[in-house]
């Protein structure tokens, strides 16, 4: 405005006083106004360009912050919302709105912490529980190898009062002390089991075996118990099944044997029917099912849960009624679970209970070239066995036990008298106690495989530990033989360590 009023003026002063056509100073001038419009023009077209660029780069930051401001409310709500799992349970919840930012993040910051602290805790909690467990393990190891020895002596002394000439009146209490000290074993057996599988240390085996005699095996073993109570027990296999198998055939065992003694328990004047059915086969092997079935008492569905737990029967009044520990099925579930198989059942109050489960097991192609002689003959073809045992009553028990099966016997009370008898004699075999005064099996195991490497060396002992079967292989034992041992586990041990049958 101001500059089109400095040209008008000029214009005016100009126009009075010069004949503006022929004046080259007012053509000067007439062009520079013209031109000082064409840069008005021009600045007034930039300033408007500028205009709407500063109006558009408003509206995108406007936009930009509209979205950061959406997404930090977002964010907000979610911190929020966890915030308010984090107050789950806790008696005070906090309450913080939008614009509390500043203390969402000390609040955070204490839970932090907070959690830290519980972690700790956590950590310690652990830490004690692993030493109560330890010294549980310990505890039960200790206490079982007490009990285990003087049960050994128990159980020996019954099966060899059973044999020997005894009054008829003292038939009936021979048998009730084997009964006893048998269950008493059953029972210690449960409780190691248990605590071996509670401490990742049962390890299972795998070896050839023969699944029809396992099967008939368990009939024989249960017939007079099924006898008693009039239940008719049967087994059912199926044709397609093979004769060997690879797999842990003792563990096998000890579940269908909790399995069969059950059912005849909770069964009276009924049948109880074990059953092997192949579900499937591979190249390598089959899927079988193995099953027990009973007509007895049943279990209703609701505590059809609550028997695979440690300890626990269906009903309180069982244990007062049948006895049992109530150890069985659950020792049965973990020992399935190690074999990445599942205890099943089918079963209501009063319409008997069926159990199964299945197993893949590895058709197997070593087979046993000749059966044990145990059921039969029981001789040991003359072989001179050394029984080393500080305690005379094992030895006794010993003596008697293997008098019957053929065998000549000769003892060592410690280590050391051992070792120079072997100096001294010709041994097919040497049965070892471990713990002796003077040497000890261990001592006297390693001075003998100085001078003889040949003869086998089993050792005797009350110990459970799994780490103790490598350890004796380390120090040149051929293998060892836990007590309390029946007879027959006996045995087949040595029958096996003589190289009278083979595996
Ligand atoms: P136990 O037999 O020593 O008591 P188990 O763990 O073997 O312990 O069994 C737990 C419980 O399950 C038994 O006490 C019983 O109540 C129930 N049970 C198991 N098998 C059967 C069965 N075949 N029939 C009826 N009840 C059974």
């Amino acid at each position: 405005m101001k500059l089109s009023k400095e040209i008008a003026a000029l214009a005016d002063q100009h126009l009075k006083s010069v004949d503006w056509r022929e004046n080259s100073e007012w053509m000067n001038f007439m062009e520079s106004v013209s031109v000082m419009c064409m840069q008005s023009k021009l600045e007034k077209m930039s300033m408007e360009t500028n205009a709407g660029l500063a109006q558009k780069e408003y509206m995108s930051i406007t936009s930009k912050l509209k979205e950061e401001k959406s997404l930090r409310e977002q964010s907000i709500e979610k911190l929020l919302a966890s915030i308010s799992i984090l107050d789950e349970g806790e008696e005070q919840k906090s309450n913080f709105g939008q614009d509390d930012l500043l203390q969402v993040a000390e609040y955070l910051n204490e839970q932090v912490n907070r959690r830290k602290e519980i972690e700790l805790e956590l950590k310690e909690a652990i830490q004690i529980a692993e030493k109560a467990s330890n010294a549980k393990s310990q505890f039960l190891s200790n206490m079982s190898h007490e009990i285990r020895s003087p049960l050994n002596v128990i159980i020996g002394m019954a099966h060899i009062l059973q044999k020997e000439d005894h009054l008829q009146g003292q038939k009936e209490n021979i048998e009730i002390l084997n009964i006893a000290s048998n269950s008493l074993m059953l029972l210690i057996n449960d409780i190691l089991d248990i605590n071996k599988i509670e401490s990742g240390k049962l390890e299972l085996e795998n070896t050839s075996f023969d699944l029809r005699s396992l099967m008939n095996n368990l009939i024989k073993a249960h017939k007079s118990s099924a006898a008693e109570k009039r239940n008719h027990i049967g087994v059912q296999i199926d044709e397609n099944i093979e004769p060997f198998y690879n797999g842990d055939v003792v563990r096998i065992g000890q579940v269908l044997t909790n399995l069969v003694s059950n059912a005849n328990k909770f069964t009276n004047n009924g049948a109880v029917e074990i059953s092997a059915k192949e579900l499937e086969r591979t190249d390598s092997g089959s899927l079988i099912r193995f099953g027990v079935k009973d007509t007895g008492i049943g279990i209703s569905e609701e505590n059809q849960n609550r028997i695979f737990d440690k300890f626990t029967q269906a009903e309180s009044s069982i244990t007062r009624k049948f006895g049992g520990s109530g150890l069985g099925l659950s020792i049965s579930k973990e020992l399935l679970g190690l074999m990445k198989s599942k205890l099943h059942i089918e079963s209501s109050l009063g319409a008997g209970s069926y159990f199964y489960f299945d197993l893949f097991l590895e058709c197997s192609v070593q087979q046993r070239v000749s059966q044990s002689q145990f059921e039969t003959a029981r001789d040991l073809g003359g072989a001179r066995i050394l029984v080393v045992d500080d305690l005379d009553y094992n030895v006794i028990i010993l003596n008697k036990i293997l008098n019957d099966w053929n065998v000549v016997l000769d003892s060592a009370s410690d280590g050391m008298e051992a070792v120079e008898k072997i100096q001294s004699n010709q041994y097919d075999m040497v049965l070892m106690d471990l713990q002796m005064p003077v040497m000890d099996g261990r001592g006297a195991t390693e001075e003998i495989r100085k001078f003889n490497q040949e003869t086998p060396i089993i050792a005797l002992t009350a110990s459970t530990d799994v780490s103790l079967k490598t350890e004796l292989l380390q120090i040149g034992m051929n293998d060892y033989i836990t007590k309390p041992f029946n007879p027959k586990e006996l045995y087949l041990k040595l029958e096996r360590s003589l190289c009278l049958f083979e595996v």
